[in-house]
């Protein structure tokens, strides 16, 4: 390799990760000074199961230039504006981690301390009932954000529920379109250079692909990164004990909800995320805890309308790479690690893995301070997905299966039990190193899971109970006006992105 612009682009596989790296490299690289090769393997074929995404996921199509209805239409998508769980905290109990904020901060005081000062005071309504978001989701309600940041509409923010399969689908359009060379093969041998790096693949049939640079995306089995560079895998499965998913569409029972639903079962949970022709169903379950059998049982017993096909059995373990860049290879996607999708957080991983990189952009010759200064990134990425996904567990009252009493006593990243014991005795939360989840989520799930602050801010303490109540009220009557006003999310849809035939 020289030490002029990486010439040759090499992308193993064609799940979203590979198809997400493909479009987003394609979008900024002219072939003539850089060519993209995609291998895939329609024999192998996908995981094809992500379907629920953060509102990161818009940052990426602007990057990309595609049209929302276009992308939606193509993908059969709906709106989502948080998500509902079910039988975390309590059994019985539900709360809905919404996108967007709660109320308002006022005089540089976060709105939370607001809302735990009229909880002293009396007040019973749930936080939600202050945020926007959740209460349209609980109507069955949409609109897109108001750009005028006075209007109440502005604190709406969304992501979407879509098909994976169709996602990589667009995206393969999107990236042939823009030169990128699809090859269809199973890769049979990984070759390396005397310096260890990847020099090209053997296919199967023995054509070979040459390459200055590789992306692992073959899915959980990491070819390039994990078998070929033995780079080790760090396991989180002791915080995260779920090792198996069970995913089955199913038929809707009635218009698609604009939210995602997390049920907690006795040994896992069950999601529910309704596209628009279908819902996508799964079990994620620790097998430790429950047997197949039972686990499949559970979750067909727990569809809202018939099951269009049999489960899905798919084997997982939380955790990711040592490095995610070693050499000439960087790994995106389940190659790089896997946290489950509770927070539906692996396809916004996967974006960050591809956005970092391109903000390192290396010549031919790497230097090392580029792969140390990704995989710390990436590091920290994941550990704070983790932490976040970690607290619904840990944060429950309910010993009503061994599974359950395993998750309430296990011991926690020291990281997690900072921010549970802070909030837990002062109501703070600060968001470090820009992480993902910011200040309203680690409130909507700590306080949805019943961690209650033992006081409110002490200055929001002093002020008088009335002004306080009635800063709430008029935030709440404002947010119940405009949920009214907004469209039925049905309606929205059938109007702005009707499905198009896959
Ligand atoms: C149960 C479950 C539920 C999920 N739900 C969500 C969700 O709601 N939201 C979310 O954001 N994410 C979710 N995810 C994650 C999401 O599905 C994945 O992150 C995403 O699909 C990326 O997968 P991938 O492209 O890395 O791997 P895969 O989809 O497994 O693709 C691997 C590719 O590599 C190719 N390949 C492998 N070996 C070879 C070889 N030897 N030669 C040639 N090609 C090869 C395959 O053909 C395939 O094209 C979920 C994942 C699971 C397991």
């Amino acid at each position: 390799m020289s030490a002029a612009l990486l010439r040759r682009i090499v992308i193993v596989g064609g799940g979203s990760a590979g198809w997400m790296t493909a479009a987003a490299l394609s979008s900024l690289l002219d072939p003539k000074d850089v060519t993209i090769t995609l291998v895939e393997s329609d024999a192998i074929g996908t995981v094809g199961v992500g379907e629920a995404t953060i509102p990161d996921i818009l940052a990426f199509n602007q990057m990309l230039g595609v049209s929302e209805a276009e992308f939606m239409a193509a993908t059969q998508a709906t709106f989502k504006l948080g998500i509902e769980f079910v039988d975390w905290g309590a059994k019985g109990e539900r709360y809905i981690h919404p996108f967007g904020q709660h109320g308002v901060d006022m005089q540089g005081i976060d709105f939370h301390q607001y809302w735990l000062r009229a909880r002293d005071d009396g007040a019973r309504e749930p936080i939600e009932a202050y945020s926007l978001c959740a209460l349209a989701a609980q109507a069955g309600r949409f609109a897109l954000p108001d750009p005028n940041p006075r209007s109440v509409l502005s604190q709406i923010r969304y992501a979407y529920h879509f098909d994976a399969t169709l996602y990589a689908r667009f995206l393969r359009r999107y990236a042939e379109a823009r030169g990128v060379v699809r090859v269809e093969g199973i890769v049979g041998d990984v070759r390396q250079g005397a310096d260890g790096t990847i020099a090209g693949l053997t296919l199967r049939d023995g054509r070979t692909v040459e390459g200055d640079f590789f992306f692992d995306c073959t899915g959980f089995r990491a070819l390039l990164l994990g078998e070929t560079l033995s780079t080790g895998f760090v396991d989180w499965s002791h915080w995260l004990p779920c090792d198996t998913a069970l995913a089955v569409p199913s038929e809707h029972a009635g218009p698609p909800t604009p939210y995602t639903r997390a049920t907690a079962r006795d040994a896992g949970w069950q999601w529910r995320i309704p596209t628009q022709r279908r819902v996508g169903n799964g079990h994620i379950y620790a097998s430790a805890f429950q047997s197949e059998a039972v686990a499949r049982e559970t979750l067909l017993a727990n569809l809202d309308a018939s099951a269009l096909g049999d489960p899905r059995r798919i084997a997982f373990k939380a955790g990711c790479r040592e490095a995610f860049w070693r050499g000439n290879c960087v790994a995106i996607g389940l190659a790089a690690g896997f946290l489950e999708p509770l927070e539906s957080t692996s396809i916004y991983l996967i974006q960050e893995g591809i956005s970092r990189f391109i903000s390192l952009f290396p010549r031919g010759d790497i230097p090392d301070i580029l792969r140390t200064e990704y995989n710390r990134h990436m590091r920290t990425e994941f550990e704070q997905v983790r932490d976040f996904i970690v607290l619904h567990y840990a944060a429950t009252t309910r010993d009503d299966t061994p599974f359950w009493r395993y998750c309430r006593t296990m011991t926690l990243p020291d990281t997690l039990l900072h921010k549970i014991e802070l909030f837990r005795e002062t109501g703070r939360v600060f968001r470090y190193n820009d992480e993902l989840f910011a200040r309203p989520s680690w409130v909507a799930v700590m306080l949805g899971q019943g961690i209650v602050p033992a006081a409110c801010d002490p200055i929001v303490a002093t002020l008088p109970a009335g002004d306080v109540a009635h800063s709430l009220a008029s935030m709440r009557q404002a947010m119940a006006a405009a949920v009214e006003r907004m469209p039925r999310h049905a309606d929205f849809l059938s109007r702005y992105c009707p499905a198009v035939a896959a």
